[in-house]
């Protein structure tokens, strides 16, 4: 018997002046980046967020307060690592991952190989277990006049039983 354990888990981010926008820990070169505590990576923080909810345990704001200034501008990977750490502690692994980010601007499918190769490399994951699909909102709502980047993600964990 495997225990299978699935959850899912949302993300926002504004965008802000500056550059910089980091997506799945790529660097894609946009006139604005995305506004936060650390560095801001939504697809990075809803990923952590599903694996910290298949352990119930909570999500990345209880583990990484943001009123901490440890973590200003941290690289979001940090909380993806300690997450995986959780998990790997528990003797759980990682089945899969999906990843789907919503952005009407800029266009993300371009990115998409460089940024499912960092997944595989941050989650030590074979890329045939990784999805990742770019979307709009055909321009309507925050996401649809360019405020910022929304992220879903899941994630199925086996753990032994
Ligand atoms: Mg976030």
């Amino acid at each position: 018997m495997v225990d299978i354990r699935t959850a899912s888990a949302f993300d926002v981010h504004a965008f802000e002046e500056g550059e910089g926008l980091i997506l799945c820990g790529v660097t894609i070169p946009f006139a604005k980046k995305l506004k936060g505590h650390s560095d801001a990576d939504v697809a990075l923080h809803a990923l952590t967020d599903a694996l910290y909810g298949a352990m119930g345990l909570g999500d990345i704001g209880v583990h990484f307060p943001p009123q901490d200034d440890k973590w200003r501008n941290a690289d979001s990977s940090i909380f993806l690592r300690d997450a995986l750490k959780k998990m790997n502690d528990k003797g759980a692994r990682l089945n899969h991952a999906d990843v789907t980010l919503i952005s009407q601007a800029p266009r993300l499918n371009q990115w998409r190989d460089e940024m499912v190769d960092n997944l595989a490399l941050l989650l030590s994951l074979g890329k045939e277990r990784i999805g990742l699909k770019a979307t709009t909102t055909e321009q309507l709502g925050f996401i649809g006049r360019k405020e910022g980047i929304a992220a879903l993600a899941q994630v199925t964990l086996l753990f032994p039983s």
